[in-house]
């Protein structure tokens, strides 16, 4: 026996119609919501590497 073609709520996982992305309103923001923070979580680990390099750049320019 087939199974109707369905997918899976990106957020919490129920099954939802193959042209939907999740099961409602709340699922869709909880993800968008996630996907900000994580945006912005590797902004700062970019920046934090920049940085770094910059220090090490500037140390190793006073040094030559
Ligand atoms: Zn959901």
């Amino acid at each position: 026996m087939a199974v109707d073609p369905h997918k899976h709520c990106k957020w919490c996982g129920a099954s939802i119609p193959v042209e939907e992305e999740f099961c409602n309103q709340k699922c869709r923001d909880a993800w968008q919501d996630m996907l900000r923070r994580r945006k912005r979580a590797m902004m700062i680990q970019f920046l934090m590497v920049a940085i770094l390099v910059l220090i090490l750049l500037m140390g190793s320019a006073l040094r030559g």
